[in-house]
C-alpha cells in the first residue's frame, strides 16, 4: 500500500502544456546563463588580484558565515535576521525539492520506469517541503511588512544614492518586484498543491502535507467540481511555474544576484581590508580612474550588494548629511560599470560619483563592519582619492596639511626639533631611544606631541610611566607622522616616504615593544609597517591593562565617577581592542555606563581618513562629533566622556562647546583618570 503513495507531476495536463513548460524552462535557464556569463565575463576582463590563497579554507569560512553563523545578518536587527533565515532556508529546501522532483520525473522515471518518490520517502519529502515552504512564505511576509510599515528607515533610499541611469524609483521597483515574484511562486505553489490533493481525493495519512491537505479541505468546502478543479489547477500551476521561471531569468539582472555574487564576495574577501591598504597598482596615473581599474573582486562586490542599507545606516557621513552613502557608492559604481566597456575610459569621479562624496569618508570602517557580504568600501574610496590627489583636486586645508607633512614630517607646520618641546615640562629625563636601549619605544604621534590640549595628556602619560617604572624612550625629533591618515587621503608617495623615515629610525633602536597613545598611529604601525624585531605594537591602554593584571600598577584610591567610554574606530573596529580600556576603567573603580553605540558599533568622531585636516564641510545635519557627545550626554547621570585617542579629545572638546554641553559633559582621556587614581 505504502509503495503506491506518490505524486503525478503533470497529472491530467495535456501534452502541449508539458512541452510548453519545458520550452519556457529552457528559455528561462538560457537567459539566466547569459546573464551570469555577462557578469563573469566582466570579472574575467577585470584587473587581476590574488585572492585565491587557501581556497578551501576560504570556502569553508564563507559557508560557515553565510549559512550557519549569520552573525552580521542578525546583528542589531533580529527581525531582519529571522526573516532572512526563513527565506534563505525555505528557498534552499524548496530548490532542493524541485531538483529532486526533476531528477525523478525527467531522468529516473524514463530510465527505470518507476518513481523513487513513493511510499515513506514521498511522505517525508512532502512534509519537509511543506514545513520549509511555510517558513519561506512567513519570511517573505515579514519582509513585505517591514517595507510597507517602514519599520526600517534604511530600506528607503536617499537622494545621494541615485545613479545616472538608476533612479530611486527603479531601485524601489526592483526591491518590490523581487519580493512579489518570490511570494507569487511560493503562494501559487501551495495553492497548486492544495488543488492537486483535492483532485486526488486523498488526505492524511496518504498525504503528509499539512498545508496542502488544509487547502484541499477548504477547496472542497467551496463545492468546486472535478472539472472546475482541473481548470483551476492548471491556472494556478502555471502561475507558480511562470513566477518561478521569470524569477530564474531575472536573477542575474536584479539584486537577487547577491545569492551568487554575495557568496563569492565572502569567499574572496580580505579579512584585513581597510586595516592594511594595498600599494597602488602600476596604472598611470595612480589611483582608480575608470572602469578597467577595478579588480574582479571589486566588481563582484558591486554585484553582491543587496542594498540592505546596513552600511548606509551606520555611516557618520550620512548621519551628518554629507553627500556620501556607502550603499549609494555601490549602486552608482555598479550602474556605471554596466558592461565592462560600457563607459569606456570615462572617469567615475565626476560621472558616477562626486568628489565631495569621496572626501566625506572618515574611513571609520563602520560600513565594512556592518556589511553582511563583506564588501570593501574603504579601499575603493582610497583608490579614488589617490586619483584626485594625483590631479591636485583636494581641499585647501588638506593641501596645506600634506605640504607641511612633506616638509616637516608633521601636519602642524612645526620644526622637527619642536617635537620634544613637551618633554621640558616633565619632571624627569626622558630617554632617547635612538641612543639608549629601552623596554618600550613610545611612538608619540603628532597630536600628542604638538597640540597644546593633547600635550597635557602626553605629559601625564610620561609621568604615569615613570611612576610605575616603565622603561621607555621616545624617538624625539627624528619621529615623523606615522602616515596612517596620509595613506587614507590617497597620498601614497608621501606615506611611503614617512614610513621609510620612521622604519630606518626604529631599526636603529633597541627595544622590546612599541607603545603609542594614538590609535591611528597604532593601526599603521601594527598593520602596515614591517616589524623590526618581532616585538608587539601596543596601545597605551593595553600596556597599562597588562601592568594592572600583573600587579605592577595599583591605584591608591578608587574613583567614583559615572562615566561613559568612546571606542576609537582605529582601536576598536580596526584592531579589536575593546576590553583593555574597559578593564582599566574597572580597575579605576569608575562606574561605566555604555552608550547605545559601543564596541564594534561605536560611532565615529569624524576625524579619521584625513578629515581632521579638511575644512569643515557642513552637511545638512549635525557634525558626527556633536551627535556623539549628545549621545553621551543623554545617559542618565553621566558627566564624563572618556576617550583614548588624542584626536577624539580634540574633536569632542570642540563638539561639547558647539552642542552647548559645556558644564554638563567633560571630556577626559583615560590617562587623566589613571593619574588621578595614582
Ligand atoms: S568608512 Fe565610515 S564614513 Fe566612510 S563610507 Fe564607511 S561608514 Fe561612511
Ligand atoms: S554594501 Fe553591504 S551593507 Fe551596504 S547595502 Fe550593500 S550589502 Fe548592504
Amino acid at each position: 500500500m505504502m509503495e503506491e503513495i506518490g505524486r503525478e507531476v503533470f497529472d491530467a495536463f495535456p501534452n502541449w502544456m508539458r512541452i510548453s513548460f519545458y520550452v519556457l524552462a529552457a528559455l528561462s535557464i538560457l537567459v539566466f546563463a547569459v546573464g551570469v556569463w555577462l557578469r563573469v565575463r566582466n570579472y574575467l576582463k577585470a584587473r587581476k588580484v590574488a585572492r585565491s590563497d587557501h581556497f578551501l579554507r576560504r570556502v569553508a569560512r564563507a559557508i560557515t558565515k553565510v549559512t550557519l553563523a549569520r552573525s552580521r545578518i542578525w546583528k542589531n536587527d533580529r527581525f531582519a535576521g529571522l526573516a532572512h533565515d526563513f527565506v534563505l532556508w525555505g528557498f534552499l529546501v524548496l530548490l532542493l525539492g524541485t531538483l529532486i522532483l526533476t531528477v525523478d520525473e525527467d531522468f529516473y522515471k524514463p530510465l527505470i520506469g518507476a518513481s523513487f518518490l513513493t511510499g515513506a520517502t514521498y511522505l517525508w519529502y512532502s512534509l519537509f517541503l511543506d514545513g520549509f515552504g511555510i517558513l519561506f512564505i512567513v519570511g517573505l511576509v515579514m519582509m513585505v511588512y517591514r517595507r510597507a510599515r517602514r519599520t526600517a528607515p534604511r530600506l528607503t533610499y536617499s537622494k545621494q544614492e541615485r545613479a545616472k541611469e538608476v533612479t530611486v524609483g527603479r531601485l524601489m521597483m526592483d526591491d518590490r518586484l523581487l519580493l512579489s515574484l518570490l511570494l507569487l511562486a511560493g503562494l501559487a505553489g501551495f495553492a497548486a498543491e492544495g488543488i492537486r490533493i483535492f483532485r486526488d481525493g486523498t488526505s492524511f495519512p496518504e498525504e503528509w502535507s499539512p498545508v496542502g491537505v488544509t487547502l484541499a479541505w477548504i477547496i472542497g468546502a467551496t463545492g468546486l467540481g472535478q472539472e472546475g478543479a482541473l481548470a483551476l489547477h492548471m491556472g494556478v500551476w502555471w502561475l507558480h511555474a511562470s513566477g518561478a521561471l521569470v524569477l530564474i531569468a531575472y536573477v542575474p539582472f536584479s539584486k537577487a544576484f547577491h545569492a551568487l555574487a554575495g557568496f563569492g564576495s565572502v569567499v574572496f574577501s580580505d579579512e584585513r581590508a581597510g586595516r592594511r591598504l594595498d600599494s597602488p597598482v602600476s596604472t598611470e596615473p595612480s589611483g582608480f580612474r575608470q572602469v578597467s581599474d577595478f579588480t574582479w573582486v571589486q566588481l563582484m562586490h558591486q554585484d553582491a550588494c543587496v542594498r540592505c542599507g546596513r552600511c548606509h545606516e551606520v555611516c557618520p557621513a550620512q548621519a551628518s548629511g554629507l553627500p556620501l552613502s556607502p550603499r549609494g557608492l555601490m549602486v552608482q559604481l555598479r550602474s556605471f560599470v554596466g558592461e565592462l566597456h560600457g563607459n569606456g575610459g570615462a572617469a567615475f569621479v565626476g560621472n558616477a560619483i562626486e568628489a565631495d562624496a569621496i572626501w566625506s569618508c572618515a574611513t571609520c570602517l563602520a560600513c565594512m563592519e556592518a556589511c553582511p557580504l563583506e564588501i570593501e568600501h574603504i579601499p575603493l574610496i582610497v583608490e579614488m582619492r589617490r586619483y584626485l590627489v594625483n590631479r591636485g583636486e583636494m581641499d585647501e586645508g588638506l593641501q596645506t596639511a600634506l605640504t607641511s607633512l612633506g616638509r616637516y614630517g608633521n601636519s602642524f607646520r612645526r620644526a622637527a626639533k619642536d617635537r620634544r618641546t613637551w618633554t621640558k615640562r616633565v619632571s624627569f629625563r626622558i630617554k632617547d631611544s635612538t641612543r639608549e636601549p629601552v623596554e618600550y619605544l613610545w611612538f608619540v604621534g603628532d597630536y600628542a606631541s604638538f597640540d597644546s590640549r593633547c600635550q597635557e595628556m602626553t605629559i601625564q602619560t610620561a609621568e604615569v610611566f615613570s611612576r610605575i617604572a616603565v622603561d621607555f624612550g621616545i624617538l624625539g625629533e627624528g619621529e615623523r607622522n606615522s602616515g596612517n591618515d596620509v595613506r587614507r587621503v590617497g597620498e601614497e608617495g608621501l606615506f611611503e616616504a614617512l614610513r621609510e623615515g620612521n622604519v630606518q629610525l626604529i631599526k636603529a633602536c633597541k627595544f622590546r615593544d612599541i607603545v603609542t597613545t594614538d590609535p591611528h598611529t597604532y593601526n599603521t604601525l601594527k598593520n602596515e609597517y614591517p616589524s623590526p624585531n618581532g616585538g608587539r605594537v601596543l596601545h597605551y591602554t593595553e600596556l597599562l591593562d597588562e601592568l594592572v593584571r600583573s600587579g605592577r600598577l595599583t591605584f591608591s584610591k578608587k574613583l567614583s565617577y559615572r562615566v561613559t567610554y568612546h571606542d576609537p574606530c582605529y582601536l576598536g573596529r580596526y584592531n579589536g581592542v575593546y576590553d583593555a580600556p574597559r578593564n582599566l576603567l574597572k580597575a579605576l573603580g569608575v562606574e561605566l555606563v555604555e552608550m547605545p553605540r559601543n564596541r564594534c558599533n561605536s560611532f565615529c568622531c569624524g576625524a579619521g581618513g584625513g578629515r581632521v585636516w579638511m575644512a569643515e564641510t557642513s552637511g545638512t545635519g549635525k557634525r558626527s562629533a556633536e551627535l556623539r557627545v549628545s549621545e553621551a550626554a543623554s545617559l542618565d547621570g553621566v558627566g564624563t566622556l572618556v576617550v583614548a585617542c588624542p584626536k577624539d579629545y580634540v574633536m569632542f572638546a570642540d563638539a561639547v562647546k558647539a552642542a552647548g554641553l559645556d558644564g554638563s559633559l567633560r571630556i577626559r582621556d583615560i590617562i587623566e583618570l589613571v593619574e588621578e587614581a595614582l
